[in-house]
Protein backbone atom coordinates (compact mmCIF):
# COMPACT_ATOMS: atom_id res chain seq x y z
CA UNK A 1 0.00 0.00 0.00
CA UNK A 2 1.12 3.67 -0.45
CA UNK A 3 1.75 6.38 1.75
CA UNK A 4 -0.82 8.83 1.91
CA UNK A 5 1.13 11.47 0.64
CA UNK A 6 1.20 9.47 -2.45
CA UNK A 7 -2.17 8.44 -2.57
CA UNK A 8 -3.38 12.12 -2.40
CA UNK A 9 -5.64 12.32 -5.55
CA UNK A 10 -5.99 15.38 -7.71
CA UNK A 11 -9.62 17.11 -7.40
CA UNK A 12 -10.32 17.29 -10.86
CA UNK A 13 -9.27 13.28 -11.26
CA UNK A 14 -12.16 10.48 -10.63
CA UNK A 15 -11.77 7.18 -8.93
CA UNK A 16 -14.11 5.30 -11.91
CA UNK A 17 -16.11 6.31 -14.71
CA UNK A 18 -18.80 4.32 -15.46
CA UNK A 19 -19.96 4.75 -19.59
CA UNK A 20 -23.77 3.74 -19.86
CA UNK A 21 -26.57 3.41 -16.99
CA UNK A 22 -27.90 -0.06 -17.80
CA UNK A 23 -28.25 -2.41 -15.07
CA UNK A 24 -24.84 -3.79 -15.42
CA UNK A 25 -23.50 -0.13 -15.38
CA UNK A 26 -25.60 0.70 -12.34
CA UNK A 27 -24.34 -2.04 -10.63
CA UNK A 28 -21.41 -1.37 -11.48
CA UNK A 29 -20.97 2.38 -10.07
CA UNK A 30 -22.98 1.65 -7.02
CA UNK A 31 -20.49 -1.25 -6.22
CA UNK A 32 -17.72 0.75 -7.42
CA UNK A 33 -18.47 3.65 -4.78
CA UNK A 34 -19.64 1.38 -2.07
CA UNK A 35 -16.71 -0.81 -1.90
CA UNK A 36 -14.67 2.51 -2.32
CA UNK A 37 -16.32 4.11 0.96
CA UNK A 38 -15.32 0.88 3.35
CA UNK A 39 -12.01 1.05 1.62
CA UNK A 40 -11.46 5.01 2.71
CA UNK A 41 -12.97 4.12 5.81
CA UNK A 42 -10.42 1.50 6.67
CA UNK A 43 -7.34 3.21 5.34
CA UNK A 44 -8.50 6.55 7.56
CA UNK A 45 -8.68 4.22 10.72
CA UNK A 46 -5.22 2.94 9.80
CA UNK A 47 -4.39 6.03 9.13
CA UNK A 48 -3.12 5.85 5.57
CA UNK A 49 -5.95 8.11 4.21
CA UNK A 50 -7.34 10.79 5.13
CA UNK A 51 -11.23 11.27 4.94
CA UNK A 52 -12.54 11.91 1.52
CA UNK A 53 -15.39 10.33 -0.86
CA UNK A 54 -15.69 8.28 -3.91
CA UNK A 55 -15.65 9.62 -6.88
CA UNK A 56 -17.49 7.95 -8.98
CA UNK A 57 -19.26 8.69 -12.21
CA UNK A 58 -21.98 7.14 -14.38
CA UNK A 59 -22.23 9.07 -17.51
CA UNK A 60 -25.31 8.24 -19.28
CA UNK A 61 -26.24 9.76 -22.96
CA UNK A 62 -30.38 9.48 -23.04
CA UNK A 63 -32.12 11.40 -20.11
CA UNK A 64 -32.33 9.00 -18.18
CA UNK A 65 -30.99 5.62 -16.64
CA UNK A 66 -31.76 1.89 -17.29
CA UNK A 67 -34.57 2.38 -20.41
CA UNK A 68 -34.14 -1.11 -21.67
CA UNK A 69 -34.38 -2.58 -18.11
CA UNK A 70 -37.77 -1.29 -17.62
CA UNK A 71 -38.88 -3.31 -20.72
CA UNK A 72 -37.37 -6.28 -19.88
CA UNK A 73 -39.49 -9.28 -18.94
CA UNK A 74 -42.53 -7.64 -20.36
CA UNK A 75 -42.22 -4.65 -18.07
CA UNK A 76 -41.92 -6.97 -14.95
CA UNK A 77 -38.10 -7.60 -15.13
CA UNK A 78 -36.97 -11.11 -15.15
CA UNK A 79 -33.99 -10.67 -12.61
CA UNK A 80 -32.45 -14.08 -12.66
CA UNK A 81 -32.53 -17.26 -12.85
CA UNK A 82 -32.99 -19.21 -9.48
CA UNK A 83 -30.86 -22.33 -10.77
CA UNK A 84 -28.40 -22.11 -7.49
CA UNK A 85 -25.99 -24.50 -8.96
CA UNK A 86 -23.72 -22.20 -10.91
CA UNK A 87 -22.21 -25.41 -12.54
CA UNK A 88 -26.02 -25.40 -14.45
CA UNK A 89 -26.49 -22.25 -14.74
CA UNK A 90 -23.18 -21.34 -16.54
CA UNK A 91 -23.75 -24.48 -18.86
CA UNK A 92 -27.04 -22.64 -20.64
CA UNK A 93 -24.18 -20.07 -22.05
CA UNK A 94 -22.40 -22.80 -24.01
CA UNK A 95 -22.87 -21.56 -27.47
CA UNK A 96 -22.23 -23.24 -30.50
CA UNK A 97 -19.00 -25.06 -29.80
CA UNK A 98 -17.91 -23.43 -27.67
CA UNK A 99 -17.25 -23.01 -23.47
CA UNK A 100 -18.72 -20.17 -23.06
CA UNK A 101 -19.64 -21.34 -19.36
CA UNK A 102 -15.73 -21.58 -18.62
CA UNK A 103 -15.14 -18.15 -19.18
CA UNK A 104 -17.66 -16.94 -15.99
CA UNK A 105 -16.70 -19.20 -13.14
CA UNK A 106 -14.46 -16.79 -11.75
CA UNK A 107 -16.78 -14.29 -11.80
CA UNK A 108 -19.66 -16.33 -10.60
CA UNK A 109 -17.39 -17.65 -7.63
CA UNK A 110 -17.54 -13.61 -6.61
CA UNK A 111 -21.10 -13.15 -7.15
CA UNK A 112 -23.32 -15.83 -8.04
CA UNK A 113 -27.59 -16.23 -8.06
CA UNK A 114 -27.59 -15.93 -4.56
CA UNK A 115 -25.77 -12.75 -3.76
CA UNK A 116 -28.49 -11.48 -6.28
CA UNK A 117 -31.30 -12.60 -4.45
CA UNK A 118 -29.68 -11.49 -1.53
CA UNK A 119 -28.76 -8.31 -2.75
CA UNK A 120 -32.28 -7.02 -4.05
CA UNK A 121 -33.72 -8.82 -1.06
CA UNK A 122 -31.70 -7.37 1.58
CA UNK A 123 -32.56 -3.92 0.10
CA UNK A 124 -36.37 -4.44 0.36
CA UNK A 125 -37.61 -6.20 -2.59
CA UNK A 126 -39.00 -9.43 -2.53
CA UNK A 127 -38.65 -11.72 -5.27
CA UNK A 128 -41.06 -14.69 -6.38
CA UNK A 129 -39.93 -17.76 -8.59
CA UNK A 130 -41.94 -18.62 -11.21
CA UNK A 131 -42.01 -21.20 -13.91
CA UNK A 132 -38.93 -22.06 -15.38
CA UNK A 133 -36.73 -20.95 -12.08
CA UNK A 134 -37.34 -17.35 -13.13
CA UNK A 135 -37.40 -15.00 -10.71
CA UNK A 136 -39.37 -11.68 -10.58
CA UNK A 137 -39.85 -9.00 -7.83
CA UNK A 138 -43.18 -9.65 -6.42
CA UNK A 139 -44.13 -6.35 -7.34
CA UNK A 140 -44.55 -7.31 -10.91
CA UNK A 141 -42.51 -4.52 -11.92
CA UNK A 142 -39.27 -3.41 -13.60
CA UNK A 143 -39.81 -0.03 -11.85
CA UNK A 144 -39.30 -1.36 -8.31
CA UNK A 145 -35.34 -2.84 -9.95
CA UNK A 146 -34.56 0.20 -10.99
CA UNK A 147 -35.34 2.01 -7.45
CA UNK A 148 -33.34 -0.53 -5.66
CA UNK A 149 -30.14 0.46 -8.30
CA UNK A 150 -30.49 3.95 -7.94
CA UNK A 151 -31.15 4.01 -3.85
CA UNK A 152 -27.53 1.79 -4.27
CA UNK A 153 -26.04 4.43 -5.80
CA UNK A 154 -26.89 7.03 -3.86
CA UNK A 155 -26.57 5.47 -1.20
CA UNK A 156 -22.53 5.28 -1.89
CA UNK A 157 -22.79 8.92 -3.53
CA UNK A 158 -22.41 8.25 -7.46
CA UNK A 159 -22.56 11.35 -9.51
CA UNK A 160 -24.87 10.96 -12.68
CA UNK A 161 -24.81 13.22 -15.73
CA UNK A 162 -26.93 12.05 -17.87
CA UNK A 163 -27.79 13.70 -22.02
CA UNK A 164 -23.81 13.35 -21.71
CA UNK A 165 -22.43 12.02 -25.06
CA UNK A 166 -18.61 11.09 -25.62
CA UNK A 167 -16.38 12.57 -28.55
CA UNK A 168 -13.13 10.72 -28.09
CA UNK A 169 -10.95 8.63 -25.32
CA UNK A 170 -7.10 9.30 -25.25
CA UNK A 171 -5.13 6.47 -24.14
CA UNK A 172 -1.34 6.71 -22.87
CA UNK A 173 1.01 3.50 -22.16
CA UNK A 174 -1.92 0.99 -22.49
CA UNK A 175 -4.19 3.07 -20.07
CA UNK A 176 -7.39 5.09 -20.53
CA UNK A 177 -6.13 8.24 -19.56
CA UNK A 178 -9.18 10.42 -20.47
CA UNK A 179 -12.91 10.86 -22.13
CA UNK A 180 -13.50 14.10 -24.18
CA UNK A 181 -17.45 14.42 -24.30
CA UNK A 182 -18.47 16.76 -27.59
CA UNK A 183 -18.81 20.30 -25.34
CA UNK A 184 -15.34 19.61 -25.14
CA UNK A 185 -14.84 18.77 -21.44
CA UNK A 186 -12.08 16.37 -20.40
CA UNK A 187 -12.88 13.34 -17.84
CA UNK A 188 -9.99 11.93 -16.11
CA UNK A 189 -9.94 8.69 -14.17
CA UNK A 190 -8.34 6.18 -12.18
CA UNK A 191 -10.54 3.48 -14.63
CA UNK A 192 -13.37 3.37 -16.77
CA UNK A 193 -15.92 1.14 -16.65
CA UNK A 194 -17.60 0.60 -20.07
CA UNK A 195 -21.25 -0.65 -19.89
CA UNK A 196 -22.85 0.91 -23.00
CA UNK A 197 -24.78 -2.32 -23.93
CA UNK A 198 -25.35 -4.67 -27.10
CA UNK A 199 -27.31 -3.14 -30.20
CA UNK A 200 -30.69 -4.84 -29.54
CA UNK A 201 -33.97 -1.98 -29.16
CA UNK A 202 -31.61 0.98 -30.22
CA UNK A 203 -34.30 3.51 -28.90
CA UNK A 204 -33.34 2.55 -25.74
CA UNK A 205 -29.97 3.89 -26.08
CA UNK A 206 -28.20 0.66 -27.08
CA UNK A 207 -27.18 1.38 -30.25
CA UNK A 208 -23.74 -0.45 -29.96
CA UNK A 209 -21.13 2.57 -29.48
CA UNK A 210 -19.33 0.40 -27.03
CA UNK A 211 -18.10 -1.80 -29.75
CA UNK A 212 -16.81 0.85 -31.67
CA UNK A 213 -14.39 1.98 -29.04
CA UNK A 214 -13.71 -1.25 -28.02
CA UNK A 215 -12.40 -1.98 -31.45
CA UNK A 216 -10.69 1.36 -31.43
CA UNK A 217 -9.15 -0.07 -27.98
CA UNK A 218 -7.57 -2.65 -30.22
CA UNK A 219 -10.51 -5.45 -29.14
CA UNK A 220 -11.75 -7.98 -31.35
CA UNK A 221 -15.61 -7.10 -31.74
CA UNK A 222 -17.92 -9.56 -33.86
CA UNK A 223 -20.46 -7.86 -34.83
CA UNK A 224 -24.21 -9.14 -33.57
CA UNK A 225 -25.45 -11.49 -36.11
CA UNK A 226 -28.56 -12.11 -34.87
CA UNK A 227 -30.25 -13.37 -38.39
CA UNK A 228 -32.56 -10.60 -39.85
CA UNK A 229 -34.96 -13.56 -41.01
CA UNK A 230 -38.83 -13.29 -42.21
CA UNK A 231 -41.33 -13.82 -39.56
CA UNK A 232 -43.57 -16.98 -39.70
CA UNK A 233 -47.14 -16.93 -38.38
CA UNK A 234 -49.98 -18.54 -36.83
CA UNK A 235 -53.00 -16.98 -38.92
CA UNK A 236 -53.58 -19.45 -41.64
CA UNK A 237 -55.88 -16.71 -43.97
CA UNK A 238 -52.62 -15.04 -44.77
CA UNK A 239 -51.38 -17.91 -47.10
CA UNK A 240 -53.90 -16.89 -50.10
CA UNK A 241 -52.16 -13.38 -49.81
CA UNK A 242 -48.41 -15.13 -50.66
CA UNK A 243 -47.33 -12.53 -53.17
CA UNK A 244 -49.39 -9.39 -51.63
CA UNK A 245 -47.41 -6.52 -50.90
CA UNK A 246 -48.63 -3.47 -48.60
CA UNK A 247 -46.99 -0.50 -49.07
CA UNK A 248 -47.03 2.78 -46.62
CA UNK A 249 -48.88 1.33 -43.72
CA UNK A 250 -47.92 1.43 -39.95
CA UNK A 251 -46.79 -1.45 -38.26
CA UNK A 252 -47.14 -1.97 -33.96
CA UNK A 253 -45.39 -4.88 -32.26
CA UNK A 254 -47.13 -5.56 -28.53
CA UNK A 255 -46.29 -8.14 -26.20
CA UNK A 256 -49.26 -9.56 -25.47
CA UNK A 257 -50.78 -10.24 -21.93
CA UNK A 258 -49.59 -13.75 -20.32
CA UNK A 259 -49.80 -15.58 -17.61
CA UNK A 260 -47.14 -13.30 -16.35
CA UNK A 261 -47.90 -9.68 -17.53
CA UNK A 262 -51.28 -8.15 -16.19
CA UNK A 263 -51.45 -6.67 -20.00
CA UNK A 264 -50.57 -6.06 -23.53
CA UNK A 265 -47.35 -3.70 -23.79
CA UNK A 266 -46.67 -2.07 -26.73
CA UNK A 267 -43.20 -2.38 -28.15
CA UNK A 268 -42.51 -0.55 -31.71
CA UNK A 269 -44.12 1.14 -33.89
CA UNK A 270 -42.74 1.77 -37.49
CA UNK A 271 -44.45 3.00 -40.62
CA UNK A 272 -43.25 0.78 -44.05
CA UNK A 273 -43.66 -2.00 -46.44
CA UNK A 274 -44.66 -5.86 -45.99
CA UNK A 275 -44.74 -8.86 -48.44
CA UNK A 276 -47.04 -11.50 -47.40
CA UNK A 277 -44.92 -15.11 -48.17
CA UNK A 278 -46.50 -18.33 -48.14
CA UNK A 279 -45.37 -18.71 -44.38
CA UNK A 280 -45.80 -15.89 -43.02
CA UNK A 281 -44.20 -11.87 -43.58
CA UNK A 282 -41.69 -10.70 -44.99
CA UNK A 283 -39.77 -6.79 -46.66
CA UNK A 284 -37.18 -4.80 -45.24
CA UNK A 285 -39.42 -3.56 -42.45
CA UNK A 286 -40.08 -7.02 -41.23
CA UNK A 287 -36.61 -8.66 -41.58
CA UNK A 288 -35.40 -5.47 -39.32
CA UNK A 289 -37.58 -5.79 -36.99
CA UNK A 290 -37.13 -9.52 -36.43
CA UNK A 291 -34.64 -9.72 -33.66
CA UNK A 292 -36.65 -7.34 -31.41
CA UNK A 293 -39.62 -9.72 -32.22
CA UNK A 294 -37.28 -12.45 -31.71
CA UNK A 295 -36.50 -11.41 -28.20
CA UNK A 296 -40.43 -10.59 -27.19
CA UNK A 297 -41.23 -14.25 -28.13
CA UNK A 298 -39.11 -15.69 -25.49
CA UNK A 299 -41.41 -13.76 -23.24
CA UNK A 300 -44.46 -14.47 -24.40
CA UNK A 301 -47.09 -14.33 -27.50
CA UNK A 302 -46.72 -11.56 -29.85
CA UNK A 303 -48.81 -9.55 -32.22
CA UNK A 304 -48.02 -7.36 -34.91
CA UNK A 305 -51.04 -4.87 -36.31
CA UNK A 306 -51.27 -3.33 -38.97
CA UNK A 307 -52.78 0.07 -39.93
CA UNK A 308 -53.68 -0.37 -43.20
CA UNK A 309 -54.31 3.48 -43.68
CA UNK A 310 -52.23 5.32 -41.35
CA UNK A 311 -52.78 8.34 -43.18
CA UNK A 312 -56.51 8.62 -42.37
CA UNK A 313 -57.40 9.24 -38.75
CA UNK A 314 -60.17 6.98 -37.66
CA UNK A 315 -62.80 9.54 -37.78
CA UNK A 316 -61.86 10.73 -41.19
CA UNK A 317 -61.98 7.45 -42.45
CA UNK A 318 -65.28 6.61 -40.77
CA UNK A 319 -66.95 9.76 -42.53
CA UNK A 320 -65.28 8.98 -45.97
CA UNK A 321 -66.30 5.41 -45.89
CA UNK A 322 -69.83 6.35 -44.68
CA UNK A 323 -69.50 8.77 -47.52
CA UNK A 324 -68.60 6.11 -49.87
CA UNK A 325 -71.36 3.49 -48.63
CA UNK A 326 -73.88 6.04 -49.59
CA UNK A 327 -72.77 7.33 -52.74
CA UNK A 328 -72.61 3.67 -53.47
CA UNK A 329 -75.53 2.31 -51.60
CA UNK A 330 -76.60 -0.44 -54.45
CA UNK A 331 -72.74 -1.91 -54.81
CA UNK A 332 -71.82 -4.48 -52.41
CA UNK A 333 -69.78 -3.84 -49.50
CA UNK A 334 -66.59 -5.80 -51.02
CA UNK A 335 -66.66 -3.72 -54.15
CA UNK A 336 -66.62 -0.53 -52.23
CA UNK A 337 -63.70 -1.90 -49.79
CA UNK A 338 -61.59 -2.72 -52.99
CA UNK A 339 -61.45 1.23 -53.57
CA UNK A 340 -59.87 1.64 -50.16
CA UNK A 341 -57.59 -1.50 -50.41
CA UNK A 342 -55.75 -4.01 -52.49
CA UNK A 343 -58.65 -6.57 -53.64
CA UNK A 344 -57.09 -9.75 -52.13
CA UNK A 345 -57.37 -8.27 -48.29
CA UNK A 346 -61.30 -7.34 -49.28
CA UNK A 347 -62.45 -11.40 -48.39
CA UNK A 348 -60.23 -12.13 -45.37
CA UNK A 349 -61.75 -8.62 -43.82
CA UNK A 350 -65.14 -9.34 -44.43
CA UNK A 351 -64.62 -13.16 -42.81
CA UNK A 352 -63.02 -12.10 -39.95
CA UNK A 353 -65.95 -9.25 -39.30
CA UNK A 354 -68.26 -11.88 -40.17
CA UNK A 355 -70.52 -10.01 -42.89
CA UNK A 356 -71.59 -11.77 -45.61
CA UNK A 357 -69.70 -11.37 -49.28
CA UNK A 358 -73.37 -10.25 -51.04
CA UNK A 359 -73.94 -7.84 -48.30
CA UNK A 360 -74.89 -4.52 -50.01
CA UNK A 361 -73.62 -1.18 -48.80
CA UNK A 362 -77.24 0.12 -47.76
CA UNK A 363 -77.84 -3.13 -45.33
CA UNK A 364 -74.14 -2.55 -43.51
CA UNK A 365 -75.28 -2.04 -39.91
CA UNK A 366 -73.48 0.72 -38.30
CA UNK A 367 -72.13 -1.80 -35.97
CA UNK A 368 -70.19 -4.00 -38.74
CA UNK A 369 -69.35 -0.92 -40.13
CA UNK A 370 -67.36 0.05 -37.29
CA UNK A 371 -65.96 -3.10 -36.43
CA UNK A 372 -64.65 -3.50 -40.24
CA UNK A 373 -63.15 0.04 -40.07
CA UNK A 374 -61.59 -1.31 -36.58
CA UNK A 375 -59.89 -4.21 -38.30
CA UNK A 376 -58.67 -1.98 -40.80
CA UNK A 377 -56.84 0.42 -38.31
CA UNK A 378 -55.56 -2.26 -36.58
CA UNK A 379 -55.22 -5.95 -37.98
CA UNK A 380 -53.37 -8.60 -35.89
CA UNK A 381 -51.30 -10.99 -37.33
CA UNK A 382 -49.68 -13.08 -35.05
CA UNK A 383 -46.26 -14.12 -35.04
CA UNK A 384 -45.52 -18.02 -34.68
CA UNK A 385 -41.82 -17.35 -35.20
CA UNK A 386 -38.84 -16.30 -37.02
CA UNK A 387 -38.41 -18.33 -40.09
CA UNK A 388 -35.35 -20.42 -40.58
CA UNK A 389 -33.34 -19.08 -37.31
CA UNK A 390 -32.68 -22.68 -36.49
CA UNK A 391 -30.36 -22.61 -39.24
CA UNK A 392 -28.71 -19.13 -38.62
CA UNK A 393 -25.92 -18.86 -36.02
CA UNK A 394 -27.84 -16.49 -33.51
CA UNK A 395 -25.44 -14.21 -31.29
CA UNK A 396 -25.61 -11.37 -29.58
CA UNK A 397 -22.11 -9.80 -30.73
CA UNK A 398 -19.87 -8.09 -28.39
CA UNK A 399 -16.03 -8.02 -27.16
CA UNK A 400 -13.93 -11.51 -27.75
CA UNK A 401 -14.31 -13.28 -24.07
CA UNK A 402 -10.44 -14.39 -24.34
CA UNK A 403 -9.52 -10.58 -24.27
CA UNK A 404 -11.20 -10.21 -20.45
CA UNK A 405 -9.96 -11.07 -17.00
CA UNK A 406 -13.06 -12.69 -15.30
CA UNK A 407 -11.74 -12.40 -12.31
CA UNK A 408 -12.07 -8.70 -12.23
CA UNK A 409 -13.75 -8.17 -16.03
CA UNK A 410 -10.77 -6.10 -17.05
CA UNK A 411 -9.59 -5.68 -20.60
CA UNK A 412 -6.18 -7.65 -21.20
CA UNK A 413 -5.05 -4.79 -23.82
CA UNK A 414 -6.55 -1.73 -21.70
CA UNK A 415 -5.05 -2.08 -18.20
CA UNK A 416 -7.73 0.14 -16.45
CA UNK A 417 -10.69 -0.66 -18.60
CA UNK A 418 -13.08 -3.13 -17.77
CA UNK A 419 -16.09 -4.55 -19.29
CA UNK A 420 -19.60 -5.61 -18.31
CA UNK A 421 -23.34 -6.58 -19.54
CA UNK A 422 -24.32 -6.97 -22.90
CA UNK A 423 -20.64 -6.08 -24.53
CA UNK A 424 -19.76 -9.48 -23.91
CA UNK A 425 -19.91 -12.28 -26.66
CA UNK A 426 -22.10 -14.64 -24.90
CA UNK A 427 -25.13 -16.18 -26.46
CA UNK A 428 -27.73 -15.79 -23.50
CA UNK A 429 -30.87 -18.01 -22.93
CA UNK A 430 -33.81 -16.23 -22.13
CA UNK A 431 -35.20 -17.03 -18.37
CA UNK A 432 -33.32 -14.13 -15.98
CA UNK A 433 -29.75 -15.17 -17.36
CA UNK A 434 -28.93 -11.94 -19.11
CA UNK A 435 -29.38 -9.83 -16.22
CA UNK A 436 -27.51 -12.14 -14.12
CA UNK A 437 -24.38 -11.65 -16.33
CA UNK A 438 -25.12 -7.74 -15.43
CA UNK A 439 -25.15 -7.81 -11.87
CA UNK A 440 -22.96 -10.49 -12.31
CA UNK A 441 -19.82 -8.71 -14.28
CA UNK A 442 -21.07 -5.24 -12.82
CA UNK A 443 -20.70 -6.29 -8.80
CA UNK A 444 -16.80 -7.71 -10.24
CA UNK A 445 -15.70 -4.81 -12.47
CA UNK A 446 -16.95 -2.07 -9.70
CA UNK A 447 -14.93 -3.94 -7.07
CA UNK A 448 -12.09 -4.53 -9.46
CA UNK A 449 -12.14 -1.25 -10.91
CA UNK A 450 -11.62 0.48 -7.21
CA UNK A 451 -8.14 -1.27 -6.59
CA UNK A 452 -6.40 1.41 -9.25
CA UNK A 453 -7.62 3.98 -6.65
CA UNK A 454 -5.69 1.81 -4.30
CA UNK A 455 -2.66 0.35 -6.23
C1 LIG B 1 -37.52 -6.60 -24.82
C2 LIG B 1 -36.43 -7.16 -23.95
C3 LIG B 1 -36.75 -7.83 -22.79
C4 LIG B 1 -35.75 -8.38 -21.99
N1 LIG B 1 -36.11 -9.01 -20.84
C5 LIG B 1 -35.15 -9.57 -20.07
C6 LIG B 1 -35.47 -10.21 -18.83
O1 LIG B 1 -36.62 -10.18 -18.37
N2 LIG B 1 -34.46 -10.80 -18.14
C7 LIG B 1 -33.17 -10.77 -18.58
O2 LIG B 1 -32.30 -11.36 -17.91
N3 LIG B 1 -32.83 -10.14 -19.70
C8 LIG B 1 -33.78 -9.52 -20.44
N4 LIG B 1 -33.41 -8.84 -21.57
C9 LIG B 1 -31.98 -8.62 -21.84
C10 LIG B 1 -31.47 -7.44 -20.94
O3 LIG B 1 -32.34 -6.35 -21.08
C11 LIG B 1 -30.06 -7.03 -21.28
O4 LIG B 1 -29.22 -8.16 -21.15
C12 LIG B 1 -29.56 -5.90 -20.36
O5 LIG B 1 -30.37 -4.76 -20.45
C13 LIG B 1 -28.13 -5.53 -20.70
O6 LIG B 1 -27.73 -4.55 -19.79
P1 LIG B 1 -26.49 -3.60 -20.05
O7 LIG B 1 -26.40 -2.71 -18.86
O8 LIG B 1 -25.32 -4.38 -20.48
O9 LIG B 1 -26.92 -2.74 -21.33
P2 LIG B 1 -28.21 -1.87 -21.64
O10 LIG B 1 -29.36 -2.26 -20.83
O11 LIG B 1 -28.32 -1.93 -23.12
O12 LIG B 1 -27.78 -0.41 -21.18
C14 LIG B 1 -26.75 0.30 -21.83
C15 LIG B 1 -26.83 1.75 -21.41
O13 LIG B 1 -25.71 2.45 -21.97
C16 LIG B 1 -26.17 3.67 -22.54
N5 LIG B 1 -25.26 4.07 -23.61
C17 LIG B 1 -25.11 3.50 -24.83
N6 LIG B 1 -24.18 4.17 -25.55
C18 LIG B 1 -23.74 5.19 -24.75
C19 LIG B 1 -22.80 6.24 -24.92
N7 LIG B 1 -22.15 6.41 -26.07
N8 LIG B 1 -22.58 7.10 -23.89
C20 LIG B 1 -23.26 6.97 -22.71
N9 LIG B 1 -24.19 5.99 -22.50
C21 LIG B 1 -24.42 5.11 -23.50
C22 LIG B 1 -27.56 3.32 -23.05
O14 LIG B 1 -28.33 4.50 -23.26
C23 LIG B 1 -28.09 2.43 -21.93
O15 LIG B 1 -28.68 3.21 -20.91
C24 LIG B 1 -34.38 -8.27 -22.37
C25 LIG B 1 -34.05 -7.58 -23.53
C26 LIG B 1 -35.05 -7.01 -24.32
C27 LIG B 1 -34.68 -6.27 -25.56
Amino acid sequence: MKASSEMTISKNIWDVVVIGGGPAGMMAAGTAAMELSKKFALLEQTGTESTRAPKVLLLEKNSSLGKKLLITGGGRCNITNAEFDTRIFLSKFSGRNRKDDQFLFSAFAKWDVQDTLDFFNSRGLETKVEALKRVFPATDSAESVWDVLEAYMKEGGVTVRCKQSIKKFTQKDGTIESLTLITGEEIRARSFILATGGKSRPETGSTGDGFAWLKEFGHSVSESNAALVPLTLKDTWTKDLSGLTLDDIQLTVFQEKTEDTAHRIKHLRTKGKLLFSHKGITGPTILNMSRDVGELLKYGDVTIELDLLPSKAPDVLHAEFQELLKMNSNKKVKNVLAELMPAALVQPLLEMTAIDLDTFSHSLTREKRIELLKLVKALPLHVKGLQGVEKAIVTSGGVALTEIDFKTMRSRLISNLYVVGDLLNFDRPSGGYSLQICWTTGVVAGTSATQDSLD
